[in-house]
């Protein structure tokens, strides 16, 4: 086995995505010690008896000392409370990053906490399920998949290049953007969709009761699907929503605008537009899969 990558690594929040990747850190041995900060006495026994961490622990200052990485995986809405914990703690040199799904509000809730010398690089792995918890983690998860990093102007290229290797140790591509860009681009790619799907979830259990069953026995036509994508953590997606607001604004305003000119098409009777527009979804669809995202 390699040498390790980091002495210390200090994973902040162990659910779904933290547990993955420290999952890998142990079976790759790219971190020689990996301690996990979790609230929940059950969250902290789950990450031990998976053998996911060598320790699990309540105590935030105690996980981040020592440590030459910090990892935050807790959803967005606590990165200001754990930084503001953590940050007092940390050793210089050591690299600050996360994995949350919007990136402008990680330089705004991590970075006045973090003491000079310290050097935080954001990331975001584009991979995921609906499932949450350590249980749900596989090491695997990220392979294939793109791993994006916005690291802001000014940072140090050691520490980028370092959590760009982690990721890529992890299977991934890794892809470098503005936290500006990125916030916008997965707007459209993962945060509308989501948005949809818990939208027609909704108005399908609004319906009357006789008609709520059906939805249920015949939901194979197409419902289904978005009940899984409906199926995510409502914690994390209300932090998602609350924290990239003027992205998702933007992104919903020029849907219901496309809804509003099919819905025009369909009371005209504009079969030529409708099949035009399926036509071009569908190629989307192929690309897709040729690049092997599907
Ligand atoms: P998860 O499975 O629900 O895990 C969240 C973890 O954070 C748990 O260990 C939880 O343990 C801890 N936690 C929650 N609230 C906390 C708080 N206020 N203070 C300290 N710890 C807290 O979530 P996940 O799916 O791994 O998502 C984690 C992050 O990854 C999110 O920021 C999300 O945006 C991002 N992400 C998710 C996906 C996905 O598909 N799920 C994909 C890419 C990125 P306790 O409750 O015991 O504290």
């Amino acid at each position: 086995m390699a040498e390790p990558m980091f002495e210390r690594a200090a994973f902040i929040g162990i659910g779904l995505i933290g547990s993955s990747l420290a999952r890998l850190m142990k079976r790759d041995g790219l971190a020689r010690h990996v301690v996990a900060v979790a609230r929940n006495e059950k969250t902290r026994a789950t990450a031990l008896e998976l053998g996911v961490v060598d320790e699990a622990t309540a105590d935030i200052a105690h996980a981040v000392r020592g440590a030459d990485l910090v990892m935050v995986c807790t959803p967005i809405g606590a990165y200001a409370d754990v930084a503001a914990a953590f940050g007092p703690h940390l050793a210089k040199g050591c690299v600050v990053s996360d994995v949350g799904s919007v990136k402008q509000a990680v330089l705004r809730d991590l970075g006045p906490h973090l003491p000079d010398g310290v050097h935080l690089v954001p990331g975001h792995p584009v991979a995921g399920t609906e499932h949450s918890g350590p249980e749900s983690g596989f090491a695997e998860l990220f392979e294939g998949r793109w791993c994006i990093l916005t690291p802001p102007p000014g940072t140090d290229p050691a520490a980028v290049e370092k959590i760009a290797e982690l990721w890529r140790r992890a299977g991934s591509n890794v892809e470098m953007m503005d936290a500006h860009h990125h916030d916008k681009v997965l707007a459209i790619t993962s945060h509308l969709p989501h948005l949809i799907a818990y939208t027609i979830v909704g108005t399908a259990t609004d319906v009357e009761t006789a008609l709520r069953q059906e939805v249920i026995k015949f939901s194979a036509g197409g419902f289904r699907d978005f009940t899984r994508i409906a199926a995510s953590d409502p914690v994390m997606w209300r932090d998602i929503f609350l924290n990239n607001r003027e992205a998702v604004l933007e992104m919903l305003q020029r849907f219901s605008e496309d809804l509003t000119a099919l819905q025009r098409s369909i009371r005209w009777g504009e079969g030529e537009k409708l099949e035009d527009l399926f036509s071009r979804t569908r190629a989307i669809r192929r690309s897709i899969i040729d690049a092997k995202q599907a």
